[in-house]
């Protein structure tokens, strides 16, 4: 099969970017970078692999998943529906993260998926004393663990399996990191059928999608050294409810001071606390 065959027959599927998928299920299969694919248009790559790929986007299987791994920060995560997919603007918060952490800190990751938020920050910040990564699936735990493993970083990780709702990992940390779930569960059913196919625990954050961010902002003051951070990513919607919340909570003293970041496409995305 060609490659603008295999463009076509993403197309048909109806794949949001056939181009881009088609170049990385070329470069997965064949290791055919991106550059060569395109000086090699006319090259036949063997069908059959391509066809069982084709035959799980036609179930709308994310291709991540497929894959079985994914990049982020630069690292390869391995990935399954037991945990959601790494989004490139989740890399915001880790930037910032990897800047604000002090020396020899210690990191709490709260429903931590793959571990790729944890993982990369400890990858990069090798004074890290310990990362504690928590969820309440027992299945992303283990995908977190593998990761960990993958890494070299096993010896610094501690994996809890908890509801953070109810309890976040005993302790106090210099910073505690979370991308929760925060879709309202009435806006799951619109979301397109990739991301219906991640878990719907990882989504899922209620009615307004805030439950447990809420619980978060009132909880994590507690498990925080002084001036530790918290930073957690909400939906590109939330940020004037995160706000009225985080105004609140300053006001009361709970944090010192707060402020929201932007992802790539402009929207609202990343708190920062301070406590
Ligand atoms: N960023 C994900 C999405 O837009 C949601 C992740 C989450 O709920 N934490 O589908």
């Amino acid at each position: 099969m060609r490659i603008s065959e295999l463009v076509k027959e993403l197309e048909c599927i109806g794949v949001e970017d056939p181009k881009t998928e088609a170049q990385l299920i070329i470069e997965h299969l064949f290791g055919v970078s991106y550059a060569k694919a395109l000086l090699e248009r006319d090259r036949d790559y063997d069908s059959e692999k391509i066809l069982e790929i084709l035959a799980k986007r036609k179930e709308k299987i994310p291709l991540q998943y497929i894959f079985g791994k994914w990049g982020f920060m630069g690292l390869d995560f391995f990935v399954s529906p037991d945990c959601l997919i790494p989004r490139p603007d989740t890399e915001i918060l880790v930037y910032e993260a990897q800047g604000l952490l002090k020396i020899g800190g210690s990191v709490a990751d709260l429903c931590t998926g793959s571990g790729c938020i944890g993982l990369s920050l400890l990858s990069t910040r090798a004074d890290i004393e310990r990362l504690v990564m928590a969820d309440i699936s027992r299945d992303a735990l283990e995908m977190a663990r593998k990761n960990a493993h993958a890494l070299g970083l096993s010896s610094k990780c501690t994996l809890v399996e908890c509801d953070v709702t109810r309890s976040i990992p005993e302790g106090r940390f210099d910073m505690i990191v979370s991308n929760p779930p925060y879709i309202p569960s009435i806006d799951i059913e619109r979301l397109s059928d990739e991301v219906k196919n991640e878990p719907r625990l990882a989504l899922d954050g209620g009615e307004d999608g805030l439950d447990i961010v809420r619980s978060l902002v009132e909880r994590v003051p507690e498990h925080l050294n002084e001036n530790g951070y918290f930073l957690m990513e909400f939906g590109f919607d939330q940020g004037e409810k995160i706000a009225q919340i985080m105004e609140k909570k300053v006001t009361d003293g709970v944090y010192k001071s707060y402020k929201i970041l932007k992802d790539y496409g402009g929207n609202d995305r990343v708190l920062v606390a301070q406590a």
